[in-house]
């Protein structure tokens, strides 16, 4: 049984599935994808979740163990401009797939020592994300020992693990434009930290995007949806519209699902993949809450997030684009305090752009303002969320028509309602302090037969991070049911493959 069919839920089934078990997947929302959820609208339904896809090596390894290829289920579209930034002093910058072509614009954006200090910025964090593929995100069970020895290995990788060390100190060695220090610092909200509170290792976000973005046609809820479909015509069985509200255990082992309504359903072991704040907070019974052990993290940031069609009008959008504010202080400066921020820095995906077709008149659009996790609701934040979202944009010289109205708009309160124990924290626990990385819960629990995944468990958050923590609570319960499977196991491609399992289809570098 696998609680949760978010892209970790959906990724441990495939596995299980693939290694012969038979596998059912419950939760409580009416589809697949979880966060990558989309609402509908005039132009079509739009994404209210993750819209960057990058490591696609972890998706396209999905598809193949359900028989299939991802370009046969889904549009998956390369983007050679990785995304395009904004200051309020109308600069721009434009960042590319393409290393030369990333390196002339910023020479030309601040000059050829900016352009020198992005490579020299780019080959360390090229050099982190290779000591860590295998020990840290790879691992089942990351090690310190076998991570600091691939770092001793690593002299290139020592200035970024420097203790108190944290990804904004270390930009400002490297870059001295705050413009670049702003935007590469940016790589630590995709995980849910603040720049000045999250540990320099962070950088290495920077390559996972550096490898690759895709765009999908259908949407990253429309991924979700595909991998559910071919999961499904492989035989795992997918019911939605139903709350787990306890995992049952007898004789120490867990033996079964109760469901809201008190129907129970049997199992032999449980993957559970919503958020494991819901196992520490109860909701699922007291077996579970012991399963775990307690977290002192506080949860990651969480986000402000509009999703809704219109026609913009008077800035050249990409598809990924980001407006900064001209005072990172007055973005993470209330964030820390628990607050919205005073001056937001704003993410706006145009989901129509640069997809190679042409653009419709009404186009889709997710704005996301990144803030803290809150589970309560404020009647004063809807609108002051409008008027610190719009009139910011407006100011950067970007409109639309129709603004969207408060309908369109997904709170922290809401995410929390909608993922159980998050507290709207969109990327499980915070990864700010140095050992943030090793505190995340690991697949197996101390419950015999029940296991984790989720961005909210090991290595962490993010659309691939969560497919493969789906891959490693697969493996361990296989592990500890060595004899349970019945059926053969399925072939499982890429025996021969020395390609990186996330990066297999990055350009070559
Ligand atoms: C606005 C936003 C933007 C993001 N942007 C990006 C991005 O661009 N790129 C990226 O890689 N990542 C991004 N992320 C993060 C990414 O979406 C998540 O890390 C990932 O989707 C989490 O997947 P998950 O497996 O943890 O499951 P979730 O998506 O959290 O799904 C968990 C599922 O479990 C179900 N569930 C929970 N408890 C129960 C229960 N008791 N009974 C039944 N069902 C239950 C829930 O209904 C839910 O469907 C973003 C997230 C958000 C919200």
């Amino acid at each position: 049984m696998v609680i949760g069919a978010g892209m970790g839920g959906i990724s441990a089934a495939i596995h299980l599935q693939s290694l012969g078990f038979s596998v059912t997947v419950l939760d409580m929302a009416d589809g697949p994808g979880g966060k990558a959820r989309a609402v509908t609208s005039d132009a079509g339904p739009v994404d209210t979740g993750p819209t960057v896809l990058t490591l696609r090596g972890v998706a396209d390894h999905l598809f193949a163990l359900c028989g299939t290829r991802t370009e046969d289920e889904v549009d998956l579209i390369p983007l050679p401009r990785l995304a395009r930034h904004f200051w309020p002093d109308g600069s721009r910058l434009d960042l590319f797939s393409d290393r030369d072509q990333t390196t002339d614009a910023i020479a030309a954006f601040a000059g050829p020592r900016a352009a020198d200090a992005f490579r020299r910025f780019d080959r360390m964090t090229a050099a982190l994300y290779d000591t860590f593929e295998a020990p840290m995100m790879l691992s089942a069970r990351p090690d310190p020992r076998a991570v600091a020895r691939a770092a001793l290995a690593a002299p290139q990788t020592w200035g970024a693990l420097l203790p108190g060390m944290t990804l904004d100190r270390l930009l400002r060695f490297y870059f001295r434009d705050p413009r670049l220090v702003q935007l590469f610092a940016r790589y630590a909200t995709y995980v849910g930290g603040r720049p000045a509170q999250s540990p320099a290792v962070l950088a290495l976000v920077w390559q996972a995007e550096a490898r690759g973005v895709w765009a999908v046609r259908q949407g990253l809820h429309g991924l979700a949806a595909a991998l559910a479909r071919v999961a499904e015509a492989r035989g795992v069985a997918f019911r939605y519209g139903i709350t787990a509200r306890r995992i049952l255990r007898q004789g120490g082992h867990v033996t079964g699902v109760e469901l809201a309504g008190g129907a129970t359903l049997p199992c032999a072991a449980c993957v559970f993949a919503g958020d494991p704040g819901a196992l520490r907070g109860n909701l699922l019974g007291d077996a579970a809450r012991d399963a775990i052990p307690a977290s002192k993290t506080p949860p990651s940031l969480s986000a402000w997030v509009w999703a809704f069609a219109a026609q913009p009008k008077g800035v050249d959008l990409a598809h990924h684009n980001v407006f900064f504010t001209a005072d990172p202080a007055a973005e993470f400066g209330p964030i820390g305090r628990g607050q919205m921020p005073e001056a937001p820095t704003l993410y706006v995906c145009a989901q129509d752009r640069e997809l190679g077709t042409p653009v419709p008149t009404t186009e889709r659009f997710e704005i996301i303002m990144n803030g803290p996790a809150n589970s309560a609701p404020s009647p004063t934040e809807e609108p002051a969320c409008r008027t610190r979202t719009f009139p910011t944009l407006a100011r950067m010289g970007l409109t639309f028509a129709p603004d969207p109205d408060l309908a369109a708009l997904t709170t922290p309160a809401m995410l929390a309602a909608r993922y159980p124990g998050s507290q709207g924290a969109i990327y499980g626990a915070s990864p700010e302090g140095a050992l943030s990385a090793f505190r995340r819960p690991l697949a197996r629990t101390t419950l015999p037969g029940l296991y984790l995944a989720g961005g909210g468990a090991h290595p962490g958050a993010g659309v691939p991070m969560a497919m493969l923590s789906g891959q490693h609570a697969a493996k361990a319960l296989a592990e500890d049911r060595i004899s349970a499977p019945t059926s053969p196991p399925a072939a499982m491609p890429g025996g021969m493959s020395t390609a990186s399992l996330t990066t297999g289809r990055a350009p070559s570098r």
